[in-house]
């Protein structure tokens, strides 16, 4: 996992926008290393904006990425997929400003992702390692990060409501463990909300086939996917907005009543305190085999 990597080939697929309500096709190309990943509008002749923290604007119960004239909504579910599944390089090319919300999860994102295949590239993949804690609070929110040999999520929320009063998870990320327990993870919204956001123009393309609604008693939708399936869709988020630091993370991550503005303030705040972290090119060795190499020096050899 420590050569950088794209897609080897190129896939699209259809759907609308969660907030728009609009159609739109997105494809996602392959693309050469230190790329990274950028969002390219087909529609506005091909001006990109690249998934960084510099670029995010428009912050509306979804993050939003910004440059010039050019606006990108709601990145933050296929950007989990991408960052989770290893893709450091690749082109997510739309015909409109917002991403498709699919079933409102990152499981789509993750089967075009497998559909399209990996191939790995020329380049070394450099991992933001943690140093130290950075933490970042806003009223009773509040996120973190602290050193770790892995990059691990603890997420908890509490609302007032009984079906979700407290929910509470520590997952260690892999391809795998993404895949099989957070990439299909719904977004959610209160029915009580529901109203207010389509008066704002929002939430325009939700219905129950994208989004869990939660009414007074109990979800509108047929079932849940995981009992505590609003905290790791939480979870899901987060690491999408945390990709916005544009290279994957060596720590453990805890939030606690997040969302996407305090997600991204935090992301942009990681890259500021630049005596909390540095850059190493692969996850480190164990130290037995750190040991290990040092034995016969090389020109022994
Ligand atoms: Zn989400």
């Amino acid at each position: 996992m420590n050569a950088q990597r794209t897609l080897r080939r190129s896939i699209s697929c259809a759907g609308i926008g969660l907030h728009s309500g609009k159609k739109v096709t997105l494809s996602l190309k392959p693309a050469g290393a230190n790329t990274g990943i950028r969002f390219r509008r087909a529609d506005l002749g091909g001006l990109e904006v690249p998934a960084t923290v510099d670029h995010v604007g428009g912050i509306n119960y979804a993050t939003g990425l910004t440059r010039d004239a050019v606006q990108i909504d709601t990145v933050e579910h296929l950007l989990s997929a991408l960052v989770s599944l290893g893709i450091d390089n690749v082109i997510v090319e739309l015909n409109s400003p917002e991403v498709p919300i699919m079933d409102g999860s990152a499981a789509p994102f993750v089967y075009l992702i497998h559909e399209a295949g990996v191939k790995i590239q020329q380049g070394k993949r450099q991992y933001l390692k943690v140093l130290r804690p950075i933490v970042m609070a806003r009223g009773d929110k509040r996120i973190a990060i602290y050193p770790s040999d892995h990059f691990k999520v603890t997420y908890s929320i509490a609302y007032e409501h009984p079906l979700l009063r407290h929910q509470s998870r520590t997952i260690r990320l892999s391809a795998e463990v993404f895949t099989d327990e957070i990439a299909p993870a719904r977004t959610f919204t209160f029915l009580k909300e529901v109203e207010q956001l389509r008066q704002r123009g929002l939430a325009l393309g939700g219905s129950l086939e994208n989004a869990i609604v939660v009414g007074d008693t109990g979800v509108l939708n047929h079932a849940l996917r995981y009992d505590d399936e609003f905290v790791r869709h939480k979870i899901l988020d987060v690491i999408g907005d945390m990709a916005l630091v544009g290279h994957p993370v060596i720590g453990h991550l805890v939030a606690h009543r997040g969302g996407h503005a305090l997600h991204t303030a935090f992301a942009a705040q990681v890259l500021e305190e630049r005596d909390a972290w540095t850059l190493v090119d692969g996850i480190p060795a164990p130290e037995h085999t750190a040991e290990g190499a040092m034995a016969p020096a090389k020109d022994s050899i």
